[in-house]
Formats: structure tokens, sequence, C-alpha cells
């Protein structure tokens, strides 16, 4: 078995194979001149371009790293979900594995810790090489994020990010489905606090996160923290009556002093319905978004389905609570972790 580590670093991985030997080295190096214990999680999300393999060789040349591999692609917030249900560290390090967050930042991240944190999170203080509209929309996304939802959520922070053990096991208690882990964090409370850094290019390969995804996820942080949208309906709809008042009223006038033919007010209409009726199709799908995520909750399915996983200790598998699919799963294909088979003939 493996004795508990310090630290757990945890690194969604999505068709990374370039990027994962410098990544691995660059850590290393960090957490050397930090110079205490520590895991390195890597949760394969259905990776196709050869990084699974990768993280096996990996794995097999150094005890420190452990392999999540889930059953197909269930996207970057539920990979980083797996890597903290597995993590035993006493403090978590979420980090992705393109390089974009460096790694040499994690020991400001682990001093602040130990000045008493249990939350140290990563501000972007500059972007780069990032398309002009990326910028843009990240930046308005982020304010309106922190304005409309209920919950403190500090702008321009990614989910590279140092969380407490109390932390992560809080998380590990959140099951919803649609997740914004930023925000998720914050919701927890605790002592926060961040730390500014520049935000590189990713070193290699392209992003995961195209635009659809990123409307997607969008949805997905305003819905999860926040009714507003729904709320600012009952706004729109006193202004349209008052508005609808007054026009009768004017019209009344106008038709009394200038006569009857004065208004005859076809096209009006007609612009008039095609845009209301437009506002009221608009917030169908406000309110369809809310709806549908209450539905995926209501379902409650696993967040995750595991393949595999290599070299992981055996409190990790007891650690983790998302046991449907995972005894039935786990570790079938682990040569590195005989203590695992163990663990999961006692769960049986
Ligand atoms: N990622 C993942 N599953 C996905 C998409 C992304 O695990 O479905 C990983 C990806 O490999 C990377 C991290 O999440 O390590 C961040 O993704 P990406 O760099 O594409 O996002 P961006 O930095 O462009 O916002
Ligand atoms: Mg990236």
């Amino acid at each position: 078995m493996k004795a508990r580590p310090k630290y757990s670093i945890v690194a969604p991985v999505f068709n990374e194979a370039g990027n994962l030997r410098p990544f691995y080295a660059e850590i290393v190096k960090a957490l050397e001149a930090v110079g205490e214990s520590w895991e390195l999680l890597i949760v394969n999300d259905g990776s196709t371009d050869g990084s699974y393999e990768l993280m096996l060789e990996l794995a097999k040349a150094d005890q420190r790293i452990g392999v999540i591999s889930f059953a197909r692609n269930f996207g970057h917030q539920v990979a980083v979900t797996a890597g903290i249900d597995y993590a035993r560290g006493e403090a978590v390090i979420l980090i992705d594995a393109d390089l974009q967050d460096p790694p040499a930042l994690i020991p400001r991240l682990i001093a602040k810790w130990k000045d008493g944190y249990e939350v140290v999170y990563a501000v972007r203080a500059l972007r780069k090489g990032e398309r002009f509209w990326k910028r843009i929309s990240a930046k308005l996304f982020y304010r309106l994020i922190h304005r409309i939802t209920d919950i403190n959520i500090p702008v321009d922070t990614g989910d590279f990010r140092l969380i407490d053990a109390r932390v992560a096991a809080v998380l590990r208690q959140m099951r919803e489905h649609h997740r914004f882990i930023r925000g998720m964090t914050s919701w927890v409370g605790y002592k926060q606090t961040g730390v500014e850094y520049v935000r590189e290019q990713r070193v290699w390969g392209e992003t995961k996160y195209p635009l659809r995804k990123m409307i997607a996820f969008a949805l997905d942080a305003v819905t999860s923290f926040s009714f507003f949208p729904l709320q600012i309906m009952i706004y729109i709809s006193l202004i349209l009556a008052l508005l609808s008042l007054l026009v009768g009223l004017v019209i009344s006038v106008l038709r009394l002093t200038m006569g009857e033919g004065f208004f005859g007010g076809q096209a009006t209409t007609i612009v008039l319905l095609l845009l209301l009726s437009s506002f009221q199709l608009f917030f169908l799908f406000v309110i369809g978004q809310y709806v549908a995520r209450s539905y995926d909750e209501s379902r409650d399915r696993p967040l995750y389905v595991v393949a595999a996983t290599t070299g992981l200790g055996e409190a990790s598998v007891a650690n983790q609570r998302i046991a449907v699919t995972m005894e039935a799963s786990v570790n079938k294909n682990d040569p590195l972790a005989e203590a695992n088979l163990e663990a999961e003939g006692d769960a049986s």
C-alpha cells in the first residue's frame, strides 16, 4: 500500500500526447522545489491520440503517478471531479495538462496554503496567445458571473488552484451533473485567497473548448449559481405592461384629436407581435435550461464511468464514493497495484 502523500496533483487529459512528457517534467521540477511527498493523478478523459499509452508508460516508471481512465469522454469538469474523488493528499492541486497553467506556480500556491488558506486560486493577470474574441468573451463572462451569482466567484480565475483536503471532502459530496468547479469551491467557503500569474500559450495542440462547449459551460455556470435569468422576467413583464398602458393612452388621445384613420398600425402590430413572441420564446428557452438541468439531476446517473485505474493506492479507492460502476470495473487492468484488487474483493 502506498503512503498518503502530502500533495495530490490532479490533471485532466483529453488528447494531450505532445504535452504529457513536458508537463510531467515541469511537475517534477516544481515539486522537487517544495521537497515533500506528492502524487500525480492523471485523468484520461477518453483520449484517442495515444495519450493513454503515454500515461501508462509514465506511471510504470514513476510510482507517484496514478492514472484514472474513463470509458469515454465525459468532459473537463467531470475529469477534474474524478481526480478529486481519488486524491488522497492533504492538499489537492488542480491543473491543466497543456502547460497553460504553469506548474512553477505550485510552490506559491502551497506557501499560501501553509499560511492557513484552504483555497488558493490562481488569478490570470494576463492571457498570452489566445484569440481576441476568447480573451474578450472570457473577461465578460467572468464579470457577468461575478455580478449575477449569489456567491463570491473571483474574476479571471480558472480551475487552476489548490484546495485543502477538507474542501475536497465537501466537493466529493457535491454530485451535481452540470459542474462549475470554480464556483463550487467558492461555495464551500473557508479562507480563500488568490495568487496572480501569466497564463501562457498552449505548448502543443488545440483548445478542447470550441465556442459550442464554452456556451454550454457558461450556461452551466449561470444556472448552477443564479436564478437571475428567471427573476429578470418579472421586471421585463412589468415594463411591457406599463408600456402597453402608455401606448394605449397615447393612441386613444391621437385618435380622438386627429380622427379615426390616424392609426392604421398593421405593420406596427406585426412587428410588435414578432418581437414579443421572440421575447416569449427566449424566456421559454431560459426556463427550459433550468428544467432540463433539474431533469438531469433527478435521474442521478453516475458522473463518470471508469474503465481502468493504474498505480493508485488502496486508500484512494476507498475514498471515492461513486461505487455503482466502480465496483465492477475498477482496477481490472491495473498491473501496478495488487492492493487495489484486494480492496475490490473487500467491497464485494
Ligand atoms: N480536457 C478534458 N476533457 C475535455 C476537454 C478538455 O479533460 O473534454 C482537459 C484538457 O486536456 C486540458 C484541460 O482539460 O488539460 C483544459 O482544456 P483546454 O486546454 O482545451 O481548455 P482551455 O485552456 O483552452 O480553456
Ligand atoms: Mg488549455
